[in-house]
């Protein structure tokens, strides 16, 4: 935990850290200690985690990266970080990310972009480390902490994994809690592990999975020991190579990162075999109707009164002017413009036309992949990423479609509710990492986590 502060405190350069908690990392330290030594020793006792800024931690600034949330304080803790913390993890502080998760460069943040700790050889400007858990891939990446907690909506654990070097895994929809973390679009959202290895994702995520009341779409469903299930031994599995996924202009490097990890994944025993999945080019259209659509329903409580920051008003304002004021302060523009066009897809004379017609999509993306998965296919590998880390400033502007196409790979993976692991598997010839995606079958991170092993 020391090491840890130490480290943190020289690199505020990187920006990946929004909240210090020293004081309370310490104290937390010291119980982990009097565990340990009582010979009460879970597998995350005493181990330093940074959490993304999304999470809700009682008595710890969370404003999921937002001014409309300035200052929001929450009194309670999301059930997510409290198994952690019962388990001994030790809080060292909250990580930036993208406004309301809402970006895939971690670009949007009221607090600023973060840098990734990597550098392509032989220039300077500072690269994304991908969004929107950009904080918690970098703290991760630069050992600012041994761990740290993220959020998948549409990739925002498996991207920024990729982009930084590091394993990132998002769970089955259902298998974390996400009670007492910001919404952004509840359908999709779910949190998980951004670790150094597998088998440290496969404990921290027995850590933070299991049934909890209080979310109504937790599954009753048993958490196994995941880090048990790692054998090694994937020979007679079934790898899935779906055709769609080798899109227009794919960079070669990516290509070839593909082919090394069917290479890979063969050479240990497994029977690979190509597979289509025909819906996929329909997925990021999709996913940018239906997540903007929950967005602007979940955003609708930052109104002035009930959380966070107030905008200033005339003496004559009345509460319409409140709301609009302190909505049109608080929320950068890419929250705005994704509220907008929420709003305008759900509005009635756009329902069936967008709305509707995104959902019957995402069917048609589900059942793309349990036809693949009645087949007999055990897993899907995939590139995480159309490319490596681009530079701040670089991608965007005034063009979000070229954003978006970042999560190519990723979104399908939400809308079906499936299980996904970012593993890191090579660098590119500017020397950066890439990352190669494993999607599990429903409910099987265990053995889908013991197949990305055999990635690493
Ligand atoms: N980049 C995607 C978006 O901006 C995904 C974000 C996420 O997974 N939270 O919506």
């Amino acid at each position: 935990t020391e090491d840890c502060l130490a480290e943190i405190d020289a690199a505020d350069a990187l920006n990946a850290v929004v909240t210090k908690t020293p004081e309370r990392a310490r104290a937390m330290a010291d119980a982990a200690d009097a565990r340990l030594k009582a010979g009460d020793a879970p597998d995350m006792c005493g181990l330093p985690l940074g959490v993304k800024d999304l999470f809700c931690t009682e008595g710890v600034k969370s404003q999921a990266a937002s001014n409309i949330l300035g200052g929001f304080t929450p009194p309670y803790e999301s059930t997510t970080t409290a198994k952690l913390w019962a388990e001994g993890a030790v809080m060292l502080g909250k990580l930036n990310m993208d406004e309301f998760a809402m970006g895939s460069s971690n670009e949007t943040s009221c607090y600023g972009p973060v840098a990734s700790p990597w550098r392509r050889e032989g220039a300077n400007a500072p690269l994304t480390p991908g969004g929107s858990s950009g904080g918690s891939a970098a703290a991760v990446a630069a050992d600012l902490c041994l761990a740290a907690t993220g959020t998948d909506t549409g990739g925002s654990i498996r991207q920024p994994a990729a982009f930084t070097g590091i394993v990132g895994v998002k769970p089955t929809y259902g298998r974390v809690s996400r009670w007492g973390i910001v919404a952004f679009a509840s359908s999709l959202d779910q949190a998980g592990p951004m670790v150094k290895s597998v088998r440290d994702g496969a404990i921290m995520l027995r850590a933070m999975a299991g049934l909890d009341t209080k979310d109504s779409t937790s599954a009753d469903i048993p958490v196994p020991d995941f880090e048990a299930a790692l054998t090694g031994d994937i020979r007679g599995k079934t790898i899935g190579i779906p055709r769609e996924y080798r899109i227009d202009g794919m960079p070669d490097e990516i290509e070839a990162l593909w082919t090394k990890g069917r290479e890979m994944l063969a050479d240990a025993g497994a029977k690979v075999v190509d597979i289509s999945l025909p819906h996929t080019k329909y997925a990021l259209p999709a996913y940018y109707i239906i997540a903007p659509a929950e967005a602007s329903s979940n955003l609708a409580r930052y109104d002035g009164v009930r959380y966070g920051a107030r905008a200033k008003l005339a003496a004559d304002d009345g509460v319409t002017e409140m709301f609009e004021k302190t909505r049109a302060e608080g929320f950068g523009a890419e929250v705005r413009s994704r509220v907008m066009v929420g709003a305008y897809v759900l509005s009635a004379g756009y329902y069936d036309a967008y709305y509707l017609r995104a959902q019957k999509v995402r069917t048609l993306i589900r059942r793309d992949f349990e036809t693949a998965f009645a087949d007999g296919v055990d897993a899907i590998l995939t590139p995480a990423t159309p490319s490596a880390a681009f530079a701040l400033g670089e991608v965007g502007g005034d063009d979000p479609v070229a954003m978006y196409l970042n999560d190519v790979f990723t979104v399908t993976v939400n809308l079906a509710g499936l299980p996904g692991v970012a593993v890191p598997a090579g660098l590119d010839g500017a020397g950066l990492p890439l990352g190669l995606q494993l999607i599990g079958r429903p409910w099987e991170e265990a053995d889908m986590l013991n197949i990305a092993q055999a990635l690493e």
